[in-house]
């Protein structure tokens, strides 16, 4: 092992021989043997290069970005050059405090990055003009999609949406694959979106403002598109540019019902296509059909106001099938930077890079008018279509030879697209590949369009214009929050480890950040070796044959590999297998990707022990025989246990002519032991943001890499733009980005790199060590749920809480709120098991935390206890009234039968310097939340500041 590969791995040598002396076992290969069934163990090692040092893996990366050619981008196409601000790339990109927070399910310890979003949602409802807006999703391709589907869920008349010709290509592409599965037809207004209403009866029409081209439709034509559409019953959808609704009057004022977009341009660099923050907003009474996840405003035990993540409900973790998408990890990341770029321009200063933006379009018009060239249109906010006859291909490389990427529409066009970095040396570049000057002189405009709405009113837009001041605010949320840069994150099934900062610094890498997603391919020269690489080393880790890495996200992972069953089986006739078998116990977003994807989901009931119940699983493919689609089951399974029969799955699966789908999200239970590709799966999805070290940055960026057997390659995802995204012929793409979320890989990359085969495989066998050795250290205190055939858990344990729940009344919603006083992250709570809570510790922490946490547990068992033997009260005692804030501490009147001292500085949270034992506090900026208030009082903008006087 080298020196990274131990210092990735938490528990250090001596501390794993004494962890594996009390399971028993001699050494880690015993310990994951007898964990882990003979049938699919690896018996070789992975043939991975030799993995390499950390200075040595920059240097390759160095070395890869330096043969990206990012120049400036003026290509645009929904991407578009923007200047991050330094104190924000600082402070909140860059930084462990922002990007190794979890999704904020627990809010008490996640107020910062809510605050945060609730700034998002507000911009985005401000220059929408629509009242509600959700916290982001996942690209502007998939936003157009979910936006189709919520407007088709709410009518109740036919299938067919009408969409503008105009519309980014990457969307419309993106709408086409998700339409093959739904039904929904689409019919391209090639004459005019209005006429196209008249002849089709259509539940939703979808414009692009400004369009692909650049051309901005009229606000007069504008609105009679929405009184039309609203005549017939339809939704108008706008998918419309940030920037230019900061000059152009909000979609609401026009009559937009739904409007989408990208957040990319407000400082979110371009990242070869991403990740970005896709955003969503809409109009009253569409609130409880939005996708992704909404952050809302409650309040705390003490009617303290705090925000919380709203209407649960409608996801797909409480309502699997029925759910309104299967979104779980989005760009929280990146809508927490483009939210912070707001607060840092404030709305003055983004008007002011919205005309700076619209000023230089306008010179070069004037340059290229006067030169004798014509335009696509008068009206437009930053992107020109020029018709330079038989001479773009000319043009465009002219530009190229001096550093602009410019937009080879056709042999006969091109596009030019200014940014926020374009410059007048950029200008000049762009006017001289023309052949023309420019002069002062200004042509076209915005048209009729002119804002009169106001929008970044709210005071934390105003607040922060002095540097200082912000810094300081930035690092007052970061300080709210608990990520795990405070502590450990005892996630089952969310593997929060390390994010190794080798890994993390190249993603800001010039060569990677810069580059935009369609740039001619030998401008990504270093990409293509990358991501060519990766795919290999995937590919060899899992044991499958292909690799694609588009999804960006797990759900979006599985989709796509549900659609390339579905492809598979109407490419040999067998269009009727619609039907995926699904166990009970399975995370939600594989219901509802299936149902996505068109299929028919039929539950698989639960064994005694906790693994597929293969007596009803038989029944199920008995009574599916010539309909069955697919299996998509866990492994090792959502229990945390390596289920001895899934070979036998697979194989009655196959023989009554289903593919099987092996969820891989816990693929980091099996790395270097296992692989999905060789024990009898078709096809998997991995989490790149769990298992190989993308940090989950406060609930996304991801990746979801799609893995399938040689016979699904065929059926990828693609590109329309990119040819080497995948192959030709398939159903099309899943995202907007050809390659996804492109800007994050160098992460895993650097990872597999580092750890190379031993270190991967130390890397799983530690991690089923920790959590072998949790759970026997808690097993007495907490019985631990289900274990495998040798009493032996995977790479997470589920605790029982339910019978502790029935004699004490203490839930598990009231441990993991204690937990927080003790300066922990809840574990999982209540998936896949009511009443339980599931903590995966993962390799990278420590014997001393992983000790930290076992005696906190212990601690809080013995306050359950106190409960039961009536010490203290059931509805006042420490556990109930958890988390305690500081100023429930400090309060004049303390009424409780428990001291200040117990409540604030329970075991393991003693002052001193922290080198000697020291552990600070960390204190709760709120108390428990009422969740249940704030959906029945809906309110997801920032509050005004008159809420908070009491
Ligand atoms: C995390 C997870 C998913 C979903 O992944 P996202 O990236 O959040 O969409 C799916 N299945 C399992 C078992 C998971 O743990």
């Amino acid at each position: 092992m080298n020196d990274f590969t131990t210092r990735h791995i938490g528990t250090e040598a001596d501390d794993q021989a004494q962890m594996l002396a009390a399971l028993g076992y001699a050494s880690l290969d015993d310990l994951t043997d007898a964990a882990v069934p003979e049938a699919i163990r690896l018996t070789a090692p992975l043939d991975l290069p030799a993995a390499l040092s950390e200075f040595e893996v920059q240097r390759q990366l160095a070395a890869l970005a330096a043969r990206n050619v990012p120049g400036t981008s003026m290509i645009g196409l929904g991407y578009h050059g923007t200047v991050t601000p330094p104190v924000i790339r600082r402070t909140v990109l860059e930084n462990p405090a922002w990007y190794t927070a979890y999704t904020p399910y627990q809010p008490e310890i996640s107020q910062g990055r809510l605050e945060a979003l609730a700034n998002f949602q507000t911009m985005i409802s401000d220059l929408t003009g629509l009242p509600v807006a959700g916290a982001s999703l996942l690209d502007e391709g998939t936003a157009v999609a979910e936006a189709v589907a919520v407007a088709h869920r709410v009518s109740r008349k036919g299938g067919v949406v009408v969409v503008d010709a105009n519309l980014l290509p990457q969307s419309l592409a993106v709408l086409r694959t998700r339409c093959l599965a739904t039904g929904v037809e689409i019919v391209v207004a090639g004459d005019g979106l209005a006429a196209a209403l008249r002849t089709h009866q259509a539940f939703a029409v979808v414009v692009q403002v400004p369009g692909a081209d650049g051309r901005l439709p009229s606000a007069a034509e504008l609105g009679e598109l929405a009184g039309l559409a609203h005549d017939n019953g339809a939704q108008l959808v706008a998918a419309a540019d940030l920037l230019a609704l900061t000059l152009i009057e909000a979609p609401a004022q026009w009559g937009a019902d739904i409007v989408v977009g990208s957040a990319q341009r407000f400082g979110v660099p371009l990242f070869y296509g991403g990740p970005h923050a896709g955003y969503i907003a809409v109009r009253q009474g569409l609130e409880r059909q939005l996708p992704g996840r909404i952050v809302g405003l409650s309040k705390d035990a003490d009617g303290v106001p705090a925000f919380r993540l709203a209407l649960q409900t409608r996801e797909q973790h409480i309502r699997r099938e029925k759910a309104t998408s299967n979104i779980c990890t989005a760009q929280v990341l990146l809508a927490v930077t483009a939210s912070c770029y707001a607060v840092h321009h404030g709305p003055d200063g983004l008007a002011a890079i919205a005309r700076g933006v619209h000023d230089r379009a306008r010179r070069l018009a004037a340059a290229l008018l006067a030169g004798g060239l014509s335009l696509a249109g008068d009206a437009f906010f930053d992107t020109l279509t020029v018709a330079v006859p038989g001479r773009a291909a000319e043009v465009v490389a002219a530009a190229r030879a001096s550093g602009v990427h410019l937009r080879l529409v056709d042999a006969d066009h091109v596009g030019v697209s200014v940014g926020e970095d374009t410059g007048a040396a950029e200008l000049a570049v762009v006017a001289s590949a023309f052949g023309v000057e420019l002069t002062g002189a200004v042509a076209g405009g915005l048209g009729d369009h002119h804002r009169e709405t106001d929008y970044l009113t709210h005071p934390v837009f105003h607040a922060y214009r002095s540097e200082t001041e912000l810094l300081r605010y930035l690092r007052g949320l970061s300080d709210r929050d608990f990520a795990l840069d405070k502590g450990m994150i005892p996630l089952g099934s969310c593997t929060l480890k390390l994010n190794p900062a080798a890994a993390m610094e190249p993603i800001s890498y010039p060569g990677f950040a810069g580059l935009h997603p369609f740039v001619p391919e030998a401008d990504a020269a270093g990409y293509a070796e990358l991501i060519g690489q990766l795919c290999d080393w995937l590919a060899e880790i899992t044991g499958y044959d292909r690799v694609s890495l588009q999804p960006n996200a797990g759900s979006q992972g599985e989709f796509a590999g549900l659609m390339a069953i579905r492809s598979y089986h109407l490419a040999h006739g067998s269009a009727n297998r619609t039907v995926c078998l699904i166990p009970a116990s399975a995370h939600g977003t594989n219901a509802a990707s299936a149902v996505m994807a068109g299929m028919r989901v039929v539950v698989v009931a639960t064994a005694e022990d906790g693994s597929v119940d293969l007596t009803d699983l038989a029944a199920k493919i008995a009574q599916h025989a010539d309909d069955l689609a697919a299996v998509m089951v866990t492994y090792p399974s959502t229990h945390g246990v390596f289920e001895e029969t899934i070979t036998e799955i697979c194989r009655q699966v196959h023989e009554a002519g289903g593919q099987v789908y092996v969820d891989g999200a816990n693929l980091n239970a099996m790395l270097g032991l296992a692989r999905p590709g060789r024990f009898g799966a078709d096809v998997s999805h991995l989490n790149l943001h769990k298992t190989f070290a993308i940090p989950h940055g406060g609930g996304g960026p991801g990746v979801g890499p799609v893995a399938v057997r040689e016979h699904l390659a065929p059926y990828l995802p693609n590109h329309p733009l990119v040819a080497s995204a995948g192959p030709a012929g398939s159903y099309g793409p899943v995202s907007a980005g050809p390659f996804g979320s492109a800007g994050v890989l160098p992460i895993t990359w650097a990872f597999i790199a580092l750890m190379g085969a031993d270190g991967l495989k130390r890397a799983a066998q530690s991690a089923i060590l920790a959590a072998n050795y949790v759970a026997r250290r808690l097993e007495a205190a907490f019985p631990v749920l289900y274990s495998g055939a040798s009493g032996l858990v995977a790479h997470e344990c589920i605790l029982d809480l339910r019978d502790l729940t029935r004699r004490t009344g203490v839930t598990v919603d009231d441990v993991a709120k204690r937990l927080v006083d003790y300066g922990f992250h809840a574990p999982t709570m209540s998936f896949p098991v009511a009443g339980t809570l599931m903590v995966e510790p993962t390799e990278s922490e420590s014997r001393a935390e992983l000790d930290r946490f076992c005696e906190a547990m212990l601690a809080i068992r013995a306050e359950m206890d106190a409960v039961a033997d009536g010490t203290w009260p059931a509805d006042d005692n420490p556990l109930h009234n958890a988390p305690h804030p500081a100023s429930r501490i400090v309060a004049a009147d303390w009424v409780h039968p428990y001291s200040r001292q117990l409540a604030a500085y329970p075991a393991g949270v003693r002052p001193g310097p922290l080198g000697s034992g020291g552990r600070d506090k960390y204190w709760p900026s709120v108390a428990r939340i009422d969740q249940a208030f704030g959906d029945r009082n809906l309110v997801c903008t920032c509050p005004p500041v008159a809420a908070y006087e009491s």
